[in-house]
């Protein structure tokens, strides 16, 4: 057996774009090697992390297909570093390390401390914040995907290893390890379970539409923890390769089919899944409903599997509707019912007043949210003078008309509030208009 040498730290190691780096200290081993944060030479050129392979960097554990050499290697990752990161959600290569002793590497930048693999949310070792935060997460992956393949690239693999998540504020970073070009056929095996049922069963290739059914799993997890199609059908004491191949390729069953109960969650082992499906909404559950459906898993539907911006809309949705209870919980507000009860103590809620849009509703309770591309725009608070009336303050750099019934007109700029009276109509700086209700 081959002892791996470990870099000591003060090594040097010279790279492709010809700089050097500094080794400053291990930071962890995966299975096809080892991961080293690393400084650049030349003072104040910041801290990287280098992920440095035994014998470059081949299939997972478990997939099949062979280690790529150097030169291929080094050409794949040339090409990402000139194409560039997709979006600023991504974990880009920035520079390749020279080879040494048969082996050699790829430098991206340092992933922020308070950034958590998803695995250790799946285990259970981190948790979300608030929903707040998985709808933000889920905001994440659905625009990291779609910033991807607007550059013609995919996920030849996917797990849950390749997101991270800062679990205060739901903002995510995804490795760009495992993508590649979207034309090509992919050299390694892609990880089971996050598989499109057609790239499971070979008659599927990776692609656009494949990385939807992905990327509709790394979802599903985000929100219920557990596996859409991992329910009693998974528990047996010993998945041979054929069972495996009928449960995530040939016969996949989504746990909650409402035409088929032959793969529900068990008791005792799908616990997050139990717990959690019944407390979501339900038009959050008829999208998993329609993603995991028999036709868009194996039949004709694979094109018709939902894109980023149906998932876009879903998650906003799911945002709009998220406040907290007096319990000091979160709990959702069906808009469309005079009251809702909350999902953690049972109380009755009151629908409260609304922010109409033609496309979306907001529900305005304190501390709700207001954003625009993804930053705060605005936020419900408290009236400065009347404690029990509500206003939206604008936190934007645009200024808001608001029109009240009459016909009157007031500009109001930044940190300035519009009151929450029924009929008020609001222009967010002509870029969107709504109006508020309160019945
Ligand atoms: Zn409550």
């Amino acid at each position: 057996m081959h002892i791996m040498k470990e870099f000591l730290k003060g090594q040097r190691i010279k790279t492709v774009s010809g700089r050097e780096t500094v080794v400053h200290e291990k930071l962890g081993e995966f299975p096809r090697g080892m991961v080293y944060e690393v400084l650049r030479a030349e003072p104040g050129n910041g801290h990287y992390v280098l992920k440095w392979y035994f014998h470059g960097p081949g299939p997972r554990p478990g997939g099949s297909g062979r280690a790529v050499s150097y030169k291929n290697f080094r050409e794949r990752v040339r090409r990402k570093i000139r194409k560039g990161a997709p979006s600023g959600d991504f974990l880009w290569p920035v520079d390749i390390a020279k080879p040494r002793g048969g082996r050699y590497g790829y430098m991206t930048h340092l992933i922020p401390p308070n950034y958590k693999n998803f695995s250790a949310f799946l285990r259970g070792d981190v948790l979300f914040d608030s929903v707040h935060a998985i709808t933000e997460a889920a905001l994440g992956v659905v625009n990291a995907f779609e910033a991807l393949h607007r550059k013609r690239f995919c996920f030849c693999d996917l797990d849950e290893s390749d997101l991270f998540i800062d679990p205060q504020s739901g903002r995510t970073l995804l490795t760009g390890e495992n993508v590649g070009p979207c034309d090509k056929k992919p050299k390694t095996a892609c990880t089971i379970g996050y598989m499109a049922p057609g790239v499971v069963s070979g008659r599927e290739l990776p692609g656009v539409y494949t990385d939807r059914f992905s990327m509709a799993v790394l979802l599903f997890r985000l929100l219920f923890g557990d596996h859409p199609l991992e329910g009693k059908r998974a528990t047996l004491p010993c998945l041979t390769g054929k069972l495996k191949r009928d449960l995530y390729g040939t016969g996949p069953v989504f746990v909650y089919d409402p035409e088929d109960d032959s793969n529900r969650p068990a008791r005792g082992v799908h616990v997050n899944l139990i717990k959690r499906w019944p407390l979501y909404p339900e038009f959050v559950k008829n999208a998993f409903i329609r993603a995991f459906s028999g036709e868009a898993m194996t039949g004709r539907g694979a094109k018709a599997r939902a894109d980023e911006k149906e998932w876009g809309e879903i998650f906003t949705k799911l945002r709009d509707v998220a406040v907290w209870c007096s319990c000091g919980r979160e709990t959702f507000i069906d808009l469309e019912s005079p009251a809702s009860k909350c999902i953690n103590c049972g109380a009755n809620i009151a629908k409260p007043p609304e922010l109409r849009f033609k496309k979306r509703r907001i529900a305005l309770f304190p501390s709700t949210k207001l954003y625009h591309d993804r930053q705060t725009a605005g936020e419900v608070v408290r009236h400065n003078l009347y404690p029990d009336r509500w206003a939206i303050r604008n936190d934007s750099g645009l200024s808001w008309t608001v029109i009240d019934p009459a016909g009157s007109n007031k500009t109001i700029g930044r940190g300035q509030a519009v009151p929450i009276i029924d009929g008020l109509k609001i222009s967010f700086g002509g870029l969107c208009d709504a109006e508020i209700r309160t019945e």
